[in-house]
């Protein structure tokens, strides 16, 4: 009998060039590769020019490459994709599904803060505005963020779920935190929400890893994925790695950056050693 082995997960890790990647991306790194039986696909999250920079995306494969990591080749860019990312939002605009939101940043501060009604302002974006002040922002050529209409959209697709890994359950989404929430903003036209559902189907992703932080964002993909007709992955969240004093690690703090740690003369393995040993119980290979 002829025994075929079952392929690695496709996986994928997602830095933003928005400065030095530290110890917490390379541990995510790591696991990428480890889930993905050696190699990931590398995508390079650019959306926001406003804090991208080139200089930081030669950093991340020189330090990548520097710890003996791999990647398949061709590097995905999601600058190269603005236009996928705007037909996806033409076709839930199509479904009465998003809206324009002209509200300043203040505006929707100060709603959200509102004691009275905290609970249900996050729905009620679309009336924050009178239509005559709505109108005259629109005309006066105000671009607007562009905002799911949640319960509508739950309305259509009725009750979804994502299959999480690390339990081996299906994970029935909830999107009680969320509200009418931005999936494109106005400053760049996407949002890293709308952007990587896109791009894990189009990179072919079957199982995203990633920190723990962002196991709430997974309820909105899978929500996103299935309004737009996307494929769906599996999702393995992993610890996020903090200070010695608990905070999580960040990337204006340089004493975990790679390059500084390359820097002060420490070997890729020493760096590798300093991350909690990688334990995927539930193999997903
Ligand atoms: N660019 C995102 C980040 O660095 C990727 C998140 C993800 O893996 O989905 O947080």
């Amino acid at each position: 009998m002829i025994m075929t082995q079952p392929s690695p997960a496709h996986t994928r890790f997602a830095p933003s060039p928005t400065g030095e990647i530290h110890l917490g991306h390379a541990f995510s790194a790591c696991f990428a590769a480890r889930a993905g039986g050696g190699q990931f696909t590398l995508r390079i999250d650019d959306i926001d020019h406003t804090r991208c920079k080139p200089a930081f995306t030669e950093q991340i494969f020189d330090d990548l490459a520097w710890l003996g990591l791999q990647w398949r080749e061709p590097v995905r860019y999601q600058s190269d994709r603005f236009d996928v990312y705007q037909e996806a939002l033409e076709t839930l605009t199509n479904m009465e599904l998003v809206y324009p939101c002209f509200l300043s940043r203040a505006e929707v501060n100060a709603l959200l803060s509102a004691p009275q009604d905290a609970d249900t302002v996050k729905d009620s974006m679309r009336d924050a505005l009178p239509n005559d002040e709505r109108r005259q922002r629109e005309n006066s050529g105000m671009v607007p963020a562009w905002r799911l209409h949640t319960s509508a959209a739950l309305e259509k697709v009725g009750q979804l779920s994502w299959h999480d890994l690390a339990s081996g359950e299906d994970v029935p989404i909830d999107m009680t935190d969320f509200g009418d929430v931005v999936i494109a903003r106005k400053d760049i036209g996407t949002s890293y929400h709308l952007s990587v559902v896109i791009d894990d189907a189009m990179d072919d992703i079957t199982l995203v890893t990633r920190a723990e932080d962002l196991k709430a964002s997974t309820n909105l993909h899978r929500l996103l994925q299935e309004l737009l007709g996307l494929s769906t992955p599996d999702y393995l969240h992993h610890r996020l790695l903090t200070d010695s004093k608990g905070r999580r690690l960040a990337k204006r703090d340089k004493s975990t950056s790679i390059a500084t740690l390359r820097r002060d003369g420490h070997s890729a393995d020493a760096i590798l050693r300093m991350m909690p040993k990688i334990n995927i119980s539930q193999r997903p290979f």
